[in-house]
């Protein structure tokens, strides 16, 4: 007979592992409280416009490549992609704005024209990372993080100056100009710390940016999400939605399924890809491998304030995703880190998929999403959402000159709060825990219950991180464990 897991959640972490475990031939059942699946990636739909509520930077195309060869498919198969050019915009000032184009030449140009010599210097920059890349991303990644010794190996041993050193200090050897130092620290962010808190090898998230670039699913990112459920389908897994697991059931420290909606649901395996924290709270207190203090103690990735807005006219002077840096970023990162409050002056980010896409907003009009990354934890409410909806307004209306308010045919927010009620999310955290030295690989909370026989979890809390390509290397990771231990 199949052995049954229940997977709790449909982020992208649990709809990989769904189609593993599938094609490993366990009967597979993902429960998840919402009404859509998807997790973080949800879409919103309204009045003609869709936006991704949730991820928009489509990185990392190998990753979603390998997937879907593991399954003898290709991303083609589900979902069509398209190159950004320009991969992205940033804008430093008023007049003042830098576009990354779509190929490593270009990018030296621009850098060129910003700082003599340092196109010389980038292309080394990004020999090294793109080298950094091969390893972490083509090899250690796929390692599930149980013992230090997986980090350890021939070519790693070679790297040992990028594990003590930051990216920061990289970045800042080799370039002076505060806007190159500003865009080279950048694709860190998607980790969650700090470049001063992030080490060096983690590089290889540049030569992600420039070597291999940005892409764009058509109609956006859920059609990642879309594209992986319907493969998940065809393999047999059952969803059911607007089903809240509200207990882990263990009997003689072996799990025996869950209580979703009151009613026991039986299963030999329960997989967790809801967020980690939330995963142990459905567990009796005897049960959790980790404390509170152990959480508090974390470095967490930031939380958001997000606007999903319609305007009823095309917006000028913008790229499908534009940063902007015009002002002091590490004012910005202290109020995240250091000292957890709402930032003064926030830098934001914002995308227009309608630049790129003609089916994601009605004609003539531009969908918008903006986004302030927050401190989780932090007070939210209406009045604190729309002053900062004004602030950014003001300032995206004087850096792109041009008039926006009165063109805002609905805007939506979505914020800690949010992610609280939402998705069960510790403290409200937007991509789950930051990939800090003492929070790499096996240093991070464990795929495989430390208490409770046949639990596992995925996701962004676990190995090796938070983003959509490192949810999908969870989700295989966890496989592996679980079909290497079989149940007991
Ligand atoms: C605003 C934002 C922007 C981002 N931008 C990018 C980006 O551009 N590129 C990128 O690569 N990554 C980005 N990320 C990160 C990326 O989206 C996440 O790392 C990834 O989607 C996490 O997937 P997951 O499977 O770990 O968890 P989740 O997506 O959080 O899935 C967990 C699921 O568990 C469900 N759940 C929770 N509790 C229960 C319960 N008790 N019962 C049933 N179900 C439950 C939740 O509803 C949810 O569906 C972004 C994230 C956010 C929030």
């Amino acid at each position: 007979m199949k052995q049954k897991v229940i997977i709790i959640g449909s982020g992208f972490s649990s709809l990989a592992a769904s189609c593993y475990l599938a094609k490993k031939g366990y009967e597979v059942i993902v429960l998840e409280k919402n009404k859509t699946i998807g997790g973080r990636a949800r879409q919103l739909k309204k009045d003609g416009f869709i936006f991704d509520i949730g991820p928009t930077w489509y990185w990392m195309p190998d990753v979603f490549e390998r997937f879907f060869n593991d399954f003898d498919k290709t991303p083609s198969d589900y979902y069509s992609l398209q190159k950004l050019n320009p991969a992205y915009k940033v804008y430093f000032g008023e007049n003042d704005s830098i576009s990354i184009a779509d190929s490593l030449e270009k990018i030296c140009e621009a850098f060129e024209k910003e700082e003599k010599g340092s196109s010389q210097k980038l292309k080394k920059f990004i020999a090294k990372a793109e080298d950094n890349y091969n390893i972490a991303i083509k090899d250690l990644v796929y390692r599930p993080g149980v013992s230090p010794l997986e980090l350890v190996t021939p070519k790693t041993i070679k790297k040992l100056g990028y594990f003590l050193s930051t990216i920061r200090k990289d970045v800042r050897k080799e370039f002076n100009n505060q806007k190159l130092i500003q865009i080279l620290e950048f694709p860190v962010l998607f980790l969650g710390a700090k470049p001063g808190d992030t080490p060096a090898f983690y590089n290889f998230m540049n030569y992600a940016d420039f070597g291999l670039g940005t892409w764009h699913p058509e109609n956006g990112m859920y059609s990642v999400i879309e594209g992986i459920s319907s493969l998940s389908t065809e393999l047999g897994v059952t969803f059911k939605t607007e089903t809240n697991v509200e207990k882990i059931v263990v009997d003689n420290n072996k799990t025996s399924g869950v209580i979703a909606n009151g009613k026991k649901i039986d299963a030999d395996i329960v997989l967790s890809g809801a967020d980690y924290h939330h995963s142990e709270s459905l567990l009796d207190t005897k049960y959790r491998a980790y404390s509170e203090s152990f959480w508090e103690k974390k470095t967490f990735a930031p939380s958001s304030l997000l606007f999903y807005v319609g305007f009823d006219k095309k917006i000028e002077n913008v790229a499908h995703h534009t940063l902007f840096f015009d002002v002091d970023f590490e004012k910005h990162s202290e109020a995240i880190y250091d000292n957890p409050s709402w930032p003064e002056e926030p830098l934001f980010y914002a995308s227009f998929p309608s630049k790129t896409d003609k089916n994601v907003a009605p004609d003539n009009c531009e969908a918008g999403i903006f986004l302030i990354p927050l401190a989780p934890g932090i007070e939210d409410n209406d009045e604190i959402r729309a002053r900062y909806f004004d602030i950014i307004m003001n300032r995206f209306e004087q850096l792109t000159a041009q008039k926006v308010k009165n063109s805002v045919i609905f805007k939506e927010s979505f914020c800690v709060k949010d992610f609280i009620k939402d998705y069960n999310s510790y403290k409200g955290n937007a991509y789950g825990m930051a990939n800090t030295l003492l929070q790499t690989a096996f240093l991070r909370p464990k795929l495989k219950s430390k208490k409770v026989k046949n639990l596992y979890f995925t996701g962004q809390l676990t190995v090796p991180g938070p983003g959509v390509p490192p949810s999908l290397i969870s989700g295989k990771l966890v496989t592996e464990l679980i079909h290497q231990q079989k149940p007991i």
